[in-house]
């Protein structure tokens, strides 16, 4: 047995892994030289395609003057480069950049930030809000703000207390059956919440228009700005997290421009680097920074990461927003979206029972089979293993088989995995 453990993996199991060697735009080809089309970016990271020669050729570039160095007491170019950029791109709106190297350190980090914010103000305000559907990482503190699921449950016990509220779901809402009518009674009881208890809490955390880990859950953008106006109500920070909805995946540079809302911390991570290395951060206002201006040492942030702010990955990360803004990474994803819209309607059309809840914004596509399977049933691994014989990689989320390929991918390749999923064997009879 190789001595590897892989991540989300039943140990004891005759499924083999696909043993990739090369990547290339939206392929990956395994040792034997089989191709497969990337239809979900692996892990949602690859925006541009793999390899993409620009950002490669950065990370060389950046490899020949400096490795790596410790980001306390000393600054590099690249981090600063890439600390200005990132302001930049979020439209000014941020203030401070603070580096991790992964999704649930970057959330780690904005929780931590919104308990000190109010700690070093002498305010007692301790309690993270988090809603059903989330899912913010792997780590103790990134568990403890999310939603139930067969992965946390073994760790319940380890998990610091935050309250959790009924998840908005635009495409399966059980508040109200009459979109036109809706008034997003999904924050009602969350409103109530806050209203009693503001005095208590420090943050709500949430993704930002799409749960994506769950489900790919939709919601729509009022209700973001409904969450904003509360926030501001009760001196209550918003925190994002844009580790998957960052970087254009939402049709906008980040889901809350697409909202037009201003949050107070955002994490992102997965489209940060292209999807080269591992790298995350998050993103700060003024408001939130103010209270850390200080030189007493108690009101510092004690926290760091061993390789926080690396050049090699700052490097990947400038080239990879330079290629975003260069190559209109937007315009391709809005050319997405109208393929999704038509494909979506040719699968309600051929299989009006067995599909339900087709959705898509920006470059996400999802929709549910109708029957039920939790993400420990069989149906994921078959459609897995069924794609994957047709050379397109499918890793459905329990019944929710989802699109999230990089912006770059050629209209054949969609295509084909499009016509794929029509021939999934699920829908065969
Ligand atoms: C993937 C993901 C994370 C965790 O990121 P890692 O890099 O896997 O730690 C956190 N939040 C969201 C929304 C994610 O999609």
């Amino acid at each position: 047995m190789h001595p590897i453990w892989h991540p989300y993996t039943v140990q004891k199991s005759d499924l083999k892994e696909v043993h990739i060697a090369k990547a290339q735009s939206e392929f990956l080809y395994d040792i034997d030289g089989n191709s497969y089309i990337d239809a979900i970016a692996s892990w949602w990271t690859s925006i541009h395609g793999h390899n993409h020669p620009f950002i490669v050729e950065a990370i060389v570039n950046q490899l020949q003057s400096l490795d790596h160095t410790i980001l306390a007491g000393f600054v590099h170019t690249p981090a600063q480069r890439l600390a200005e950029k990132l302001i930049e791109f979020t439209d000014n709106h941020f203030y401070k950049v603070f580096y991790s190297d992964n999704g649930s350190c970057a959330v780690e980090v904005a929780i931590k930030i919104a308990i000190q914010h109010f700690k070093n103000q002498n305010i007692n305000k301790t309690k993270i809000i988090h809603f059903s559907s989330s899912y913010h990482g792997d780590t103790i503190g990134a568990m403890s703000v999310g939603g139930d699921s067969a992965f946390n449950e073994n760790f319940r016990t380890l998990f610091f207390d935050s309250p959790v509220f009924d998840a908005p779901d635009c495409y399966s809402c059980s508040w109200s059956s009459d979109k036109k009518r809706c008034k997003n009674e999904c924050l009602e009881k969350l409103k109530f919440y806050f209203q009693r208890e503001h005095n208590s809490i420090a943050a709500i955390i949430l993704e930002p228009l799409i749960f994506g880990a769950s489900g790919m859950k939709m919601y729509k953008e009022q209700v973001l700005l409904d969450l904003r106006t509360l926030c501001d109500k009760y001196n209550i920070l918003l925190i994002l997290d844009e580790v998957f909805t960052g970087f254009g995946r939402t049709g906008e540079k980040f889901a809350f421009m697409k909202a037009k809302i201003e949050p107070d911390i955002i994490a992102i991570a997965k489209g940060l680097t292209g999807g080269i290395l591992p790298f995350a951060a998050t993103l700060v206002t003024k408001k939130v920074y103010d209270p850390f201006y200080s030189d007493d040492v108690s009101k510092a942030f004690l926290h760091g990461h061993t390789m926080t702010g690396n050049p090699l990955a700052s490097a990947a990360a400038i080239a990879s927003i330079e290629l975003f803004e260069k190559e209109n990474r937007l315009a391709m994803v809005c050319e997405l979206e109208k393929e999704y819209r038509e494909f979506g309607q040719i699968l309600e059309k051929k299989f009006p029972e067995k599909v339900k809840n087709i959705r898509f914004l920006g470059s996400v596509f999802a929709f549910e089979l109708n029957q039920s399977a939790s993400y420990l049933t069989n149906l994921s691994r078959a459609i897995f293993q069924n794609s994957l014989e047709n050379g397109v990689i499918l890793r459905p989320l329990g019944s929710t088989i989802y699109l999230t390929p990089p912006y770059t991918i050629q209209k054949n390749s969609l295509h084909k995995i499009f016509e794929t999923i029509l021939k999934l064997n699920c829908f065969c009879d």
